[in-house]
C-alpha cells in the first residue's frame, strides 16, 4: 500500500505554500518556515543481549522555534526516516500554533523495531540517544515527549538521564513521563480524548448523535485504543478495529475493553476471537461502510490507492498525515468532511503542556483540572477552525492551515530575521 516515493515533507509544503498564499502573504515572509530550524543525525551503539554491537540510526529535529520552544514526541519504528521526521516535526509546528500553546515543532525517532528489542536493550538505546541529542534538547529549548513505539517509561529514562547529566532533577526537560516523577495526570489519554472531544464537535455541527454513529479506527495503539474506548463510552458502535496485524469487525459492535486486554496481554488482533467477528486486512478496515473513519496509526494511509473506496461520512484524522495531500479535493468531492490531524490529535501535546508548565513551576494539577482544560482548549480551537472554514469556504484542514500558518508567520515577522 505504501508508495517508496512518498515524501510526507512534500505534503506539508503544500499544504503551507497554499495557505500562505490565500493569506496573502509574499514569499518572503513565509520562506524561512518551509526548512526545517534544525537537524540531528546520530549514530546511537549499542551492545546487545548477545554481545553483538548494533548501531541504530536516529534523528531530533526541529522545525520551528518561532512562538517558543521546541515540542513534539519520539518515534521508535522501523520506517522512520529523516523526510518522515521533518514532516512530523513541522505538523507540530502548526498543530501548536492551532491550539494556540507557545510552542514551535520537533521530532525525533530512531529506526528500530522496539518490539523486537529486550527490556534492557531499549533502555540503554534511549539512555545513548538521549545523551546525543542533549546538546540541543532542553526545558527551554526542545521538549520530547511519546509518539509511535515509545511511552512514559521510556520518557522516565529520558529525564533521568538529561537530569544525570546536568547533575539535578530536570522534569520539564520531556513530557508523557511516569505521573510520579512530575509527568501530568491524564496526559497518557490525552490525544485520544481530544480526538473523542473532536469527533463529537464536527457530529454536533451535522446534527449527528454520537450515540446514533458507526466507527472503524486503525491502528489500537495508544491514540487508536483510547479513542475507541472513549468513544464507546459515549455510546458510538465500533464496528472495525485494526493493529499490524490485520483489523476484526462485527457489525454490532465490537467489545473494546475485552479487545483492549486482548492487545495488553501481548497478543495481536489476528488471535483475538469473540461471537460475531470477522478478520479483515487493514486496507478492508479503511473502507467499511462506517460513518466516522479514524486512521489512527501512520502517515500514508488514505492515498491514491483506496482514496475512492472510502465509505465514511466523517473522517477525524488521530494520526499525523494520514491522509497524502492529492486525496483531499476528492474526499471535498465526495463529500466527505475531513477533520485534520493538526486540530484533531492535538490533545496530546496540549496536556504536554499543562506537564511542561507544572514541571518549570514545580506544580501539580489534578486529572479534572487537565481533563477540564484540554477540552476547553480542544473546543475553541475547533470553533475557531470550524468557523474560518465556513467563512472562507475552504476545508476543515486548509481553515486550520489558515489559522496556524497566520500564528507563525505573524510570530517570525514580529521577531524578524536575526541579525
Ligand atoms: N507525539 C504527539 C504528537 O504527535 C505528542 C507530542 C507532544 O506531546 O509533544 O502530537
Amino acid at each position: 500500500m505504501s508508495d517508496p516515493n512518498y515524501n510526507p515533507y512534500d505534503n506539508v509544503l503544500q499544504v503551507v505554500e497554499n495557505a500562505a498564499q490565500l493569506l496573502g502573504y509574499k514569499p518572503q515572509d513565509y520562506e524561512a518556515i518551509k526548512y526545517p530550524e534544525r537537524e540531528l543525525q546520530v549514530s546511537v551503539p549499542v551492545t546487545m543481549a548477545d554481545g553483538t554491537v548494533h548501531v541504530f540510526e536516529g534523528y531530533r529535529v526541529q522545525h520551528s522555534t518561532s512562538r517558543g520552544p521546541a515540542k513534539g514526541g519520539i518515534r521508535y519504528h522501523w520506517n522512520v526516516n529523516k523526510n518522515e521526521v521533518r514532516a512530523l516535526a513541522a505538523w507540530m509546528t502548526f498543530k501548536c500554533a492551532v491550539v494556540n500553546i507557545p510552542y514551535g515543532g520537533a521530532k525525533g525517532g530512531i529506526v528500530c523495531d522496539p518490539t523486537k528489542l529486550s527490556k534492557e536493550e531499549l533502555r540503554v538505546l534511549t539512555r545513548r540517544f538521549t545523551a546525543m541529542i542533549l546538546p540541543i534538547i532542553g526545558p527551554e529549548k526542545d521538549i520530547p515527549a511519546p509518539d509511535v513505539g515509545t511511552n512514559p517509561e521510556i520518557m522516565g529514562w529520558i529525564m533521568d538521564t538529561y537530569s544525570m547529566m546536568k547533575g539535578y532533577a530536570v522534569p520539564g526537560v520531556v513530557t508523557g513521563k511516569p505521573v510520579q516523577i512530575g509527568g501530568a495526570p491524564g496526559r497518557n489519554e490525552a490525544t485520544g480524548r481530544g480526538v473523542m472531544f473532536t469527533t463529537k464537535n464536527i457530529l454536533a455541527k451535522h446534527g449527528v448523535d454520537v450515540k446514533t454513529v458507526t466507527v472503524a479506527v486503525q491502528g489500537m495503539g495508544n491514540v487508536g485504543s483510547i479513542t475507541a474506548k472513549l468513544l464507546a463510552e459515549e455510546g458510538a458502535t465500533i464496528v472495525g478495529v485494526s493493529d499490524v496485524s490485520g483489523g476484526v469487525a462485527c457489525k454490532d459492535g465490537l467489545d473494546i475493553p475485552a479487545i483492549i486486554a486482548h492487545l495488553k496481554s501481548g497478543k495481536l488482533l489476528e488471535s483475538y476471537g469473540a461471537p460475531g467477528v470477522d478478520h479483515i486486512t487493514n486496507d478492508e478496515l479503511l473502507k467499511l461502510d462506517v460513518q466516522v473513519l479514524i486512521p489512527a496509526a501512520l502517515e500514508n494511509q488514505i492515498n491514491m490507492s483506496n482514496v475512492n473506496d472510502i465509505k465514511a461520512k466523517f473522517i477525524v484524522e488521530a494520526a499525523n498525515g494520514p491522509t497524502t495531500v492529492e486525496c483531499d479535493p476528492i474526499l471535498e468531492k465526495k463529500g466527505v468532511i475531513l477533520v485534520p490531524d493538526i486540530l484533531a490529535n492535538a490533545g496530546g501535546v496540549v496536556v504536554s503542556y499543562f506537564e511542561w508548565v507544572q514541571n518549570i513551576q514545580s506544580m501539580a494539577w489534578d486529572m479534572e483540572h487537565n481533563n477540564s482544560k484540554l477540552k476547553e482548549i480542544m473546543d475553541r480551537a475547533f470553533e475557531e477552525v470550524f468557523t474560518i472554514a465556513q467563512d472562507k469556504n475552504v476545508s476543515l484542514r486548509t481553515g486550520a492551515y489558515l489559522i496556524a500558518v497566520k500564528r507563525v508567520v505573524e510570530a517570525k515577522k514580529s521577531r524578524g530575521i536575526w541579525p
